[in-house]
């Protein structure tokens, strides 16, 4: 489980995110909407420790990421650790971020191999069985560049499962895609949220935050100024700006 409280960011004096409070149950999926520059990105990155926080606190599975407690006080941990408790979660980003010179196959086992310690034959299983999952099984063998986009984004994802991740974030895995292309990535997800991934998903794809999500959240210059069901939320908003929001986004 993720649980993020009362956390800030400030870029400058400009406050990115002005007191965020989310909790993500295991197993959860919550979608993340807003207009833009609202601090959704900020929020994953903060969550992903590619942003420190100014204040706050983040915890996975009650594990204070990013600082620990020495004789009360907080001092911020090592890089080293900061990358162990970041290799929990994998982030898909709104570019793909394959490696070019590497097959689809490799681009999935190189993390495994390398970074968790797997054997190549184990890790080599699993990314066939990963790109099966994804509708990819007889591309193993290409190279991004010959992938559609949707096929590449479809590879980033399979990549991010191979981490074996405790949460996956997603930072608008659609908006880069040509729009025919949208749907065969957002099957993968909602694939992905009914075998009980955790998710947190950043998303302008409004019918998809209803369809796939257990809670929505809307956040507004730093903040999250609503957040329920979907159904709550999304047929029945209750503040002005969220339906302004979405009659400008369906
Ligand atoms: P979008 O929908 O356009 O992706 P967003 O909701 O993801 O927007 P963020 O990228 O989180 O918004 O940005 C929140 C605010 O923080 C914006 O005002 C942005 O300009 C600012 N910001 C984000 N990253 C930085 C940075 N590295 N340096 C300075 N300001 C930043
Ligand atoms: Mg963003």
């Amino acid at each position: 489980a993720l649980r993020v409280r009362g956390i800030r960011k400030n870029f400058g004096d400009h406050a990115a995110l002005d007191g965020v409070d989310l909790d993500v149950a295991d197993g959860e999926v919550v979608t993340v909407i807003g207009p833009s520059g609202s601090g959704k990105s900020t929020l994953i990155r903060c969550v992903h420790q590619l942003e420190t926080i100014d204040s706050g606190a983040i915890h996975l599975d009650d594990e204070l990421l990013g600082h620990e407690r020495h004789r009360g006080a907080l001092r911020p941990l090592s890089a080293r650790r900061v990358a162990a408790q970041r290799g929990r979660m994998s982030m898909v980003f709104q570019q793909f971020h394959l490696i070019p010179h590497f097959t689809v196959e490799r681009n999935i086992t190189e993390a495994p191999v390398r970074v968790h310690g797997r054997s190549r034959e184990e890790a080599e299983t699993e990314a066939r069985a990963l790109l099966e999952r994804v509708g990819l099984a007889d591309r193993a063998g290409h190279y991004p560049r010959q992938l559609s986009g949707g096929q590449q984004q479809r590879v980033a994802i399979a990549r991010a499962v191979a981490a074996r991740p405790r949460v996956m974030l997603f930072d608008e895995p659609t908006s880069a895609l040509d729009p025919e292309l949208v749907e065969e990535v957002l099957g993968v997800m909602r694939q992905l949220a009914a075998d009980g991934m955790t998710m947190v998903v950043v998303t302008h794809e409004i019918a998809f935050a209803r369809e796939v999500a257990d809670r929505c959240v809307f956040m507004e210059a730093g903040r999250i100024v609503e957040s329920g069901t979907p159904d709550e939320m999304l047929t029945n908003p209750r503040t002005a700006r969220l339906r302004s929001f979405l009659s400008r986004h369906h």
